[in-house]
């Protein structure tokens, strides 16, 4: 059964250790990071934005897929179905779906209406039983057409909005979707510091997970990122691994070009990604 991903980040929170949340797009990335999930005993969620939503034929059919694999499978780590960057009339779609957990990404509003859309939706949440996500602070780069510029949350808003009743809480720390260019930066530890000591317990969370070096990731779990956001490497992992086998003409080996077959490498690319992530975040054998 789906869980709200509240009890999973405080846990995580409170033992100094991040849950990731790996983005699917078809029946093969789910699968695998279930599997993997299961194996590591770690608690997932799997993330799915509004455009891979449209393109898995609907949230219905999300659910339906996860929920039946969830038995199927066997898992019985916690796994959340959480709503990536939705948009208010988003968030009550997945709310009528039955997904387990949303994010509002109100970041691109002024403040005041962020405030008051995620107010809102921490009420219908709650009825629900369901976590929710908000953020402040635009992540940069694009994400199904949703631009961020890449700024630094400003620590105030944060408060305000962990105030609303949030479970979790995603600010800009100059961290970027997608692939990280040359001139990066690097995420601003002063902003995540300023942004932890006002927001306490509140567990916060990390977009843009691909190509951040372990050292940084590591220090943003101790000042108290908890949920760590993983998309493009796991796309990167299955597309290098997919090219291998065409470039190597096994498809054209015997019957190589049986979707079972020719799919199979990207999806042991998915689970490796993902098996190294669960390691570095440290949620490995949390779910024990
Ligand atoms: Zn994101």
């Amino acid at each position: 059964m789906l869980v709200s991903a509240k009890e999973m980040l405080q846990k995580a929170k409170a033992g100094h250790y991040a849950v990731g949340q790996f983005n699917i797009n078809n029946l093969e990335w789910t699968k695998a990071i279930l599997l993997t999930a299961e194996e590591m005993k770690s608690p997932v969620i799997l993330g799915v934005s509004e455009g891979a939503g449209k393109y898995m034929c609907g949230y219905k059919t999300v659910v339906g897929m996860v929920n039946g694999m969830l038995e199927e499978l066997n898992i019985t780590v916690p796994v959340a179905l959480h709503l990536d960057h939705g948009s208010y009339e988003g968030c009550l779609k997945c709310v009528e779906a039955g997904f387990s957990s949303i994010m509002f990404d109100g970041s691109h509003y002024p403040i005041e209406e962020n405030v008051a859309k995620t107010k809102e939706l921490v009420n219908i949440a709650a009825e629900h039983g369901m976590s929710l996500e908000a953020e402040v602070g635009a992540i940069g780069g694009e994400e199904d057409g949703v631009v961020g510029k890449g700024e630094c949350a400003d620590p105030q808003e944060c408060k305000t909005i962990a105030d609303l009743g949030v479970d979790m809480l995603a600010a800009g720390i100059g961290n970027i979707h997608g692939k990280y260019p040359e001139n990066w930066e690097g995420l601003s530890f002063e902003t995540l510091d300023a942004v932890q000591q006002l927001t306490g317990e509140m567990p916060l969370v990390l977009h843009g997970g691909t190509g951040i070096p372990d050292d940084m990731i590591k220090k943003a779990i101790s000042l108290g990122v908890a949920k760590i956001n993983v998309n493009t490497e796991c796309q990167l992992a299955f597309a290098a691994a997919t090219r291998k086998y065409i470039e190597e003409g096994k498809d054209n080996q015997g019957k190589g070009y049986d979707p079972r077959k020719l799919l199979a490498p990207g999806f042991e690319a998915i689970k490796a990604t993902v098996k190294e992530k669960m390691d570095l975040f440290g949620s490995t054998g949390k779910a024990e």
